[in-house]
């Protein structure tokens, strides 16, 4: 998912309470490489996901992980809140890809 279709998503389904006029997620460089849902569960009309997204800005690799809200309405799921940290990843050169491939870093998208 590129960084504009990303936040039109985030727009589209953002609870109105907390949803901002706009979303400018900076630098048309990141490269989406891989979501991974570590949690998520319901309960009446409160949802919560707990995901990490692993991402591309040049030749840094970083990864943001979040625990997201969600609330439903009408049958509907909005983003709600959520609380996120951003680190960096140094991946070595015989480590497994961080994009999931399952292939070392070298001979995925490392390869120069
Ligand atoms: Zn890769």
């Amino acid at each position: 998912m590129t960084s504009h279709k990303l936040a039109d998503y985030l727009l589209a389904t953002w609870h109105s309470s907390t949803r901002p006029s706009s979303l400018e997620l900076d630098d048309s460089a990141t490269v989406w490489k891989r979501l991974e849902v570590l949690e998520s569960g319901e309960k009446d009309e409160r949802g919560w996901v707990h995901f990490r997204a692993t991402f591309l800005e040049g030749r840094r690799w970083s990864v943001l992980e979040e625990s997201s809200r969600f609330v439903r309405e009408a049958g509907r799921w909005f983003y709600l809140d959520g609380n996120s940290a951003v680190h960096r990843l140094k991946p070595g050169r015989n480590a497994p890809c961080p994009c999931g491939s399952g292939r070392k870093f070298k001979a995925c998208c490392g390869l120069a």
